[in-house]
């Protein structure tokens, strides 16, 4: 039986998630607890209820669509990822939460010659992001810490698999660009900076961006009856990285600032 997927948008015309026009699908699911999360509703594999200010009513977030039904939505922008040299990208949540769907999909996408680009945490039988890796163009590859105890303690479980993934990412044909995201009291001193830069080196990564902490998802909180522990912990605005950037660019790695 085709596999279906749990998934909470189908953006269009996005131009910040990969190369040229890209359509993006979010899948619902993740098996990380980062207490910094911008998207909560995004964490549970399953619809879900929450409560709209704006509408002032509840919604379900999250459907379940199958690969065809993604498919038929994706394509109607194909002539678009065509003129534009874009492509499709896959994101979360984390997309292997979901396997089965997310690599039926991947493989869809590539027997249609569809560039594809896929935003993961990493967190991932071994195993399976093998296989993902076949399928995939270009990997945003999320890196929340380079200590395993401290990495737990922000997102409820150590880098170990991740690293391992992050590895043989590195090693495959994919393009990859690592991500951090930069969140006070957790990895945003200097000190933190010089750490990555070692782990980096080491591993051999060449690209990175910093994603500023900002508190675009403190309501959804509410709205999900969920507790948030940075409610009112100020933002970092991208000029207050310049320093934390310099620390990479001065070790060879290519760094932009999102
Ligand atoms: S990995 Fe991303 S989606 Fe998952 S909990 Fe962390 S911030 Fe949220």
């Amino acid at each position: 039986m085709e596999p279906q997927i749990c998934i909470f948008n189908i953006q269009k015309f996005s131009i910040h998630d990969g190369p040229g026009i890209r359509t993006v699908v979010f899948f619902k699911g993740c098996p990380l607890r980062c207490y910094w999360c911008a998207n909560p509703e995004s964490q549970r594999v399953a619809p879900e209820k929450m409560w709209e200010e704006q509408r002032q009513k509840t919604t379900i977030v999250g459907e379940y669509r199958t690969i065809a039904e993604i498919m038929e939505k994706v394509l109607q922008d194909e002539p678009f990822y065509e003129e534009s040299g874009g492509g499709v990208t896959l994101s979360g949540g984390e997309i292997l939460q979901q396997p089965a769907g997310a690599l039926a999909l991947l493989r869809a996408l590539k027997a249609r010659g569809i560039h594809t680009a896929c935003e993961t945490t990493g967190a991932a039988d071994e195993k399976v992001f093998a296989e993902f890796l076949d399928q995939v163009d270009l990997i945003f590859f999320d890196v929340k810490h380079y200590d395993a105890l401290r990495h737990q303690k922000g997102t409820g479980q150590t880098n170990t698999r991740i690293l391992n993934n992050l590895q043989q990412a590195l090693t495959s044909s994919a393009e990859v660009i690592v991500r951090i995201p930069v969140i006070p009291g957790f990895n945003a001193a200097l000190s933190d900076a010089h750490h990555f830069v070692e782990l980096f080196h080491e591993l051999q990564v060449k690209k990175l961006e910093l994603l500023p902490f900002h508190q675009f998802g403190e309501k959804k909180y509410t709205a999900l009856q969920r507790n948030y522990r940075l409610k009112g912990v100020p933002q970092i605005h991208s000029e207050d990285l310049t320093d934390y950037a310099k620390i990479f660019t001065d070790h060879h790695i290519d760094c932009l600032v999102r």
